[in-house]
């Protein structure tokens, strides 16, 4: 993978470029591509956004999201621009596994491929361009520094503030992690400068959802909450009656998995959801419980120190077992 800075003598705004995300897009996901999109179209590049999959109404609100594609909905032209991109650019994932279906379509496209990401552990090999961080707050940050790198930070708009405010406003836990930087600050400052309505994307993001999925938390916390305190642990498990009872949808389930950090004492909290296809671990931590590497060795996933997800196809009784024998050997490791 070369470095990112290569791919300006290579671009150029008659090339077809495609910008895609991890499946089930968070803010990070979608506000880095729809930055990267506005900026690029901006341009006159011809250029496109599409999803691996569909994705939670609380984006909705984001300039440019009606014309993301989703690639699993029936008629739609992923396919097509895909394969006739000349660009592929690969925002806030760095393994086409990510991508759920569009796995092989990516892993075999031929045009250049180009990573902007802060996960750890890139599959490299697979890039031709890239900028792989653990230490950047967000993919939105990097997209900034991409346009900032590109020479055309004047293109910079409020459009493009405001999802790439998004974006970082959510994976910086509203500017709370460690992450959150002065660099983070003096870009924070930088969009502000733009024009973007800080306040209202907030609520746009946070105050949005409907009655059911509150009466959804209250129950989940209630009934569904195991506190393992000899491991400073807490573990929230979700039947699939639960998700049907309360009409929960993409999106409802979205910071779930924290609430059980704010118990004293608990470092790390896991959430466990029944899907129909797979059963999807969350896990967060506070400080130092290391999630990517306890998602990475029990169930198939990753992620950052503090956040990372997992999977497995085992039933939910079985994911319960296995994350208790997980969680007795992880922390006895050296
Ligand atoms: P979430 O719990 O919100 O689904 O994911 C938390 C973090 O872990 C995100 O940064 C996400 O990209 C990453 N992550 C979630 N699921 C997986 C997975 O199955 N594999 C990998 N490698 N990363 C994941
Ligand atoms: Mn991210």
């Amino acid at each position: 993978m070369k470095e990112i800075s290569a791919v300006f003598e290579h671009l150029s705004p008659s090339d077809p470029v495609v910008i895609t995300m991890h499946q089930k897009p968070d803010p990070d996901a979608m506000g880095s591509a729809l930055g990267l999109y506005h900026f690029f179209k901006k341009q006159g590049y011809p250029v496109k956004v599409v999803s691996p999959t569909n994705w939670a109404d609380f984006l909705k609100w984001m300039p440019g999201c009606s014309d993301v594609i989703d690639f699993e909905s029936k008629d739609n032209k992923a396919n097509e621009y895909l394969s006739s991109a000349k660009w592929l650019f690969c925002l806030d994932y760095n393994h086409f596994s990510r991508t759920r279906h569009m796995e092989s379509l990516l892993t075999n496209l031929p045009c250049k491929k180009v990573l902007i990401d802060h996960h750890r552990e890139p599959q490299t090999e697979c890039f031709d361009f890239g900028v792989s961080d653990i230490k950047k707050s967000s993919t939105a940050e990097m997209v900034y520094d991409f346009i900032v790198l590109s020479g055309k930070k004047d293109l910079l708009d409020k459009d493009i503030a405001s999802c790439l405010y998004a974006g970082v406003m959510a994976d910086t836990g509203s500017f709370r992690f460690a992450s959150t930087t002065p660099s983070v600050h003096h870009m924070v400052a930088e969009l502000q400068m733009q024009g973007i309505q800080h306040a209202k994307i907030h609520s746009y993001t946070y105050d949005n959802f409907q009655e059911n999925r509150l009466r959804f938390i209250g129950h989940v916390l209630s009934n569904r909450m195991e506190v393992l305190y000899e491991y400073n642990t807490a573990l929230i498990c979700i039947p699939k009656a639960d998700i049907l009872r309360f009409h929960i949808k993409t999106g409802d389930t979205e910071g779930l998995v924290n609430y059980p950090l704010s118990i004293q004492g608990i470092e790390m909290a896991a959430l466990l959801i029944d899907r129909d296809e797979e059963r999807k671990w969350s896990f967060r931590s506070k400080e130092t419980f290391d999630c990517n590497t306890f998602a990475r060795k029990y169930f198939s996933g990753g992620g950052h120190y503090n956040a990372s997800g997992g999977r497995s196809t085992d039933s939910i009784e079985e994911n319960v077992k296995q994350f208790k024998q997980a969680l007795k050997e992880f922390s006895s490791l050296p």
